[in-house]
């Protein structure tokens, strides 16, 4: 059986060192914001080329907290509108909404599965505040078309980049193209914590100010509260296990973009729409995802095969029950994208004749 992704496996070569650096944490005694929080906030601010780095507890409340430290600063307030793909996983949608600022939704551009730039100041208000790009399965979403729009109407840009830790535009990384980035280091995501884990990333000196005290209780001196913050730190055993996958992510970066350039070029199926080919660094390739109007019978087929696969994601933002308002409206290409996407394994410790056997096994779907 090829699961679609197995979290040991992913952890398995680095096992003996993490194992030691959690035994440091132990040893070293300072559980809480200690010395693996401060290294990993520095190592990570200079892989992403930011002057700042401000670890929090996941990549829901890096996202949240940004909004909500450029609402201490006065830069938001309530009832703003940001622009946000309408096809984005639910937690960038929730980071608005949780912060009562308004999620604009726009539709994709079918080649990139991204938010669609051309569409950005049809959707742009007076009310419009900032764009949340997310850079959905790894792609930068990011581009100069965007950061014009941002600046001709004001609007702060806030990266979504949970599923793209290291990808590339124009010799910048994620994390280092809008004002603010958050990054989630959930287990599957490309840089990958054992447990939750997050950061946010930005180059402004104000609001990484408020961001430190906002993730500890909204303290800058302790016990004496300037916010109203909350507890979202940066875990000391998660940091110490980050600063171990951090030296890896590069290597595993390359080696998914291999992978997945093997998939588009010998994945030869007229019932599946391969994604867009970008075998540069813009892509990590955290997901790959193809389409097919027999989503249901393909599936079948793989796991026939002994091949696992999984629907990134099932329903759209807009259908959800806990967005109600919205269920009424549409948004086609979202909606026909959430119908026939299906993601196959692409992981950096796949094998070579797991490769193969998913290569055939596409192939061999009729
Ligand atoms: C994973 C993910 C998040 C949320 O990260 P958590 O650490 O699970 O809170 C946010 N946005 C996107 C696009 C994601 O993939």
């Amino acid at each position: 059986m090829i699961p679609f992704l197995e979290f040991a496996k992913l952890n398995a070569p680095r096992k003996k060192e993490l194992m030691e650096a959690i035994s440091d944490v132990i040893d070293a005694g300072h559980y809480i914001l200690g010395e693996k929080v401060e290294e990993f906030e520095k190592r990570f601010s200079s892989y992403c080329g930011v002057k700042h780095a401000i670890g929090v507890g996941n990549g829901l409340d890096a996202l949240t907290l940004i909004i909500r430290a450029y609402k201490e600063l006065g830069v938001f307030q309530e009832e703003d509108e940001i622009l946000v793909p309408a096809n984005t996983y639910i937690a960038s949608i929730l980071a608005i909404t949780g912060n009562r600022l308004r999620p604009v939704l726009v539709e994709l551009d079918i080649a990139t599965y991204n938010i669609d730039a051309r569409l950005l100041e049809k959707h742009t208000t007076p009310r419009t505040k900032g764009i949340l790009v997310v850079h959905l399965y790894g792609q930068v979403g990011y581009s100069d078309n965007m950061q014009k729009i941002a600046d001709k109407h004001g609007l702060k840009i806030i990266e979504d980049s949970a599923q793209a830790h290291g990808a590339v535009y124009k010799g910048r990384k994620t994390g280092n193209l809008g004002n603010a980035s958050g990054f989630s280091f959930y287990p599957s995501k490309p840089l990958g914590a054992l447990g939750d884990a997050g950061a946010v990333t930005t180059n402004d000196a104000e609001l990484a100010r408020v961001l430190r005290a906002l993730r500890n209780y909204g303290s800058e001196k302790k016990y004496h509260n300037k916010y109203q913050g909350v507890n979202s730190r940066l875990d000391e055993v998660q940091a110490a296990v980050l600063l171990v996958k951090l030296k890896y992510l590069d290597a595993e970066n390359q080696r998914r973009r291999e992978i997945a350039k093997r998939y588009l070029a010998e994945i030869k199926n007229k019932k599946l729409v391969l994604p867009h080919a970008a075998y540069d660094e813009s892509h990590v390739w955290h997901l790959f995802v193809v389409r097919t109007k027999e989503r249901d019978r393909f599936q079948e087929h793989l796991l026939g095969q002994g091949i696992g696969t999984m629907i990134h994601y099932p329903i759209p933002p807009h259908k959800q029950p806990a967005y109600k308002e919205w269920n009424n409206e549409s948004y086609p290409l979202t909606e026909e994208i959430h119908e026939t996407i299906v993601s196959i394994p692409l992981h950096a410790m796949l094998k070579e004749e797991e490769i193969k056997k998913i290569i055939e096994a596409c192939n061999m779907f009729a």
